[in-house]
């Protein structure tokens, strides 16, 4: 199905992304990729000559309901997505939780969600990229084409090219996610549980661990059934979703529901899973009905980032993904209640990758889970690094890896003892990106002492912290 006709629009703007690639090419001058926003925690810099702009390549160019894929452009967000697919009754198999997320971010950012223990991270639904290299020149990579290249892109952070069109496999949708909650006590009993979830014939498994005692598993599939009561998150009046996971599994019994299904997938946006707690406690507000409903359109993701960006607020919470072989989360668990005592944690199974080697998920394990340990953390900046590094080195002792959209205070040499440093250097050089495109050591580690400030955070609000200075 052809939606409009955005193919010369396309053509036109990769043109003029290949061109000014090219001339920092010729004069040796990294350019970094600015699309308008982002959910990556560490501060961005960018100048007008720093800077490759590709906010504008934001349509979806093509569905073809008949091969189920869709072709679209990177900084399409979820939302976006879901909404250009579902009228034809498909959807993308791993859609992130959070509505702006962006389908360039999320391949080369390392995303993925509840459905991941089945169909993996989300760049493992993408089939084809249209990309520019590190030289100008636009080429396309797939399984079968440029297949090194194909594989070099996933996780890299915007180092290898700019990616500027992807081709996503779609899957049958129904009108609701069948959603059970079942209520687990410690760390030990949720791991069991997921595991033992994974392994029936359902679509979506995640989980809530509240406190060290208690926490929550949920596990659903897509349903046009009718026979339950049905439960909405995304408007002013409804609860955040983790209030409402937490108060049905209270009396210890397992619960079933239906979700209509944007409600199931962007479930943790208002709230931000969280994280939006936090939110009230520098407003001097409690976290009640009135204020949620009032405040509504302040407490969703894509304005929780800006005021984490305008304040620099990252400074004062440990915010990371993690991916642990499942054999470690106990043991991490342990470490976290030593360390930083963060609740609730996240809990997401993701189905091993074994092909992309900068992939999150690029660990030997049968399940790898990732935990979301994002809470506040207020210490010196000294202290807050050390712990930070505590975690990385425990992350690394456990056999797993970072998400790295977040802070990463890595040594080089530790960094590239995760890494593999020859291939990826050697794959630089082969596509032309090492003077193109900065080195992803110098991506995402966080170099600057952060300062935070709630007086910027309000300016913020209203002028957008994402520009081009
Ligand atoms: C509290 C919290 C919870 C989170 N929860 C989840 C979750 O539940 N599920 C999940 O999947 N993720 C989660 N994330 C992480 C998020 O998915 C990643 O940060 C993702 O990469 C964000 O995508 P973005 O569109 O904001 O891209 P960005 O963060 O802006 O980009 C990521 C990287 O990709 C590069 N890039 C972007 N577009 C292109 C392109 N077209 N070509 C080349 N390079 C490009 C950028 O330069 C950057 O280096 C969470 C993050 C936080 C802070």
């Amino acid at each position: 199905m052809q939606l409009v006709d955005p193919r010369s629009k396309h053509e036109r703007i990769v043109e003029r992304i290949s061109i000014q690639v090219k001339a920092a090419y010729d004069q040796k001058k990294p350019v970094k990729i600015f699309h308008g926003g982002t959910h990556s925690t560490r501060p961005q810099h960018f100048t007008r000559d720093n800077t490759v702009d590709i906010s504008d390549l934001n349509q979806v160019i093509n569905i073809d309901v008949a091969g189920q894929f869709a072709i679209v452009e990177p900084n399409v967000p979820m939302d976006a997505l879901v909404s250009a697919t579902l009228p034809y009754g498909l959807v993308p198999a791993v859609i992130m939780e959070f509505p702006g997320i962006t389908v360039g971010g999320g391949v080369q950012g390392g995303a993925g969600e509840s459905s991941s223990f089945r169909w993996g991270l989300f760049h493992e639904i993408c089939h084809e990229y249209e990309l520019v290299l590190g030289d100008g020149t636009v080429t396309k990579a797939s399984e079968e084409e440029n297949h090194d290249l194909f594989h070099a892109n996933v996780g890299s952070y915007g180092s290898m090219d700019i990616i500027t069109s992807v081709k996503i496999s779609l899957i049958p949708a129904k009108k609701y996610v069948r959603l059970k909650y079942i209520p687990t006590g410690n760390v030990a009993e949720a791991v069991k549980a997921i595991q033992e979830n994974v392994k029936e014939n359902v679509g979506f498994v995640d989980a809530i661990q509240f406190s060290k005692e208690k926490g929550v598993v949920m596990s659903g599939d897509f349903s046009d059934e009718a026979d339950l009561p049905k439960s909405r998150f995304r408007m002013a009046w409804n609860a955040w979703f983790y209030q409402h996971a937490k108060k049905v599994v209270k009396k210890g019994q397992p619960y079933e529901e239906l979700i209509p299904i944007q409600d199931y997938l962007f479930r943790y946006d208002r709230g931000a899973f969280w994280v939006g707690d936090y939110g009230f406690g520098i407003l001097h507000l409690p976290n009640i009905w009135l204020f949620r409903f009032l405040l509504h359109s302040l407490f969703t993701t894509r304005t929780l980032y800006r005021f984490l960006h305008a304040t620099n607020a990252s400074g004062q919470y440990i915010v990371q993904d993690l991916c642990l072989p499942e054999d470690s989360i106990v043991p991490f668990a342990a470490m976290n209640d030593d360390l930083a005592k963060v609740y609730p944690l996240w809990l997401c199974p993701i189905r091993p990758d074994d092909e992309n080697k900068l992939s999150p998920s690029y660990i030997k394990t049968k399940l790898v889970i990732n935990v979301g340990v994002w809470g506040k953390y207020v210490v010196d900046s000294e202290k807050f690094i050390e712990t930070n590094r505590k975690i990385e080195q425990q992350i690394k002792d456990l056999g797993g890896r970072k998400v790295l959209y977040a802070h990463a205070y890595y040594t080089e040499d530790e960094f590239w003892s995760i890494y593999d440093k020859e291939w990826y250097d050697k794959t630089r050089r082969i596509i032309h990106a090492s003077s193109t495109f900065y080195n992803i050591y110098n991506t995402v580690v966080v170099k600057e002492k952060i300062q935070s400030s709630r007086l910027t955070g309000l300016m913020g609000l209203i002028k957008s912290p994402f520009k081009i200075q």
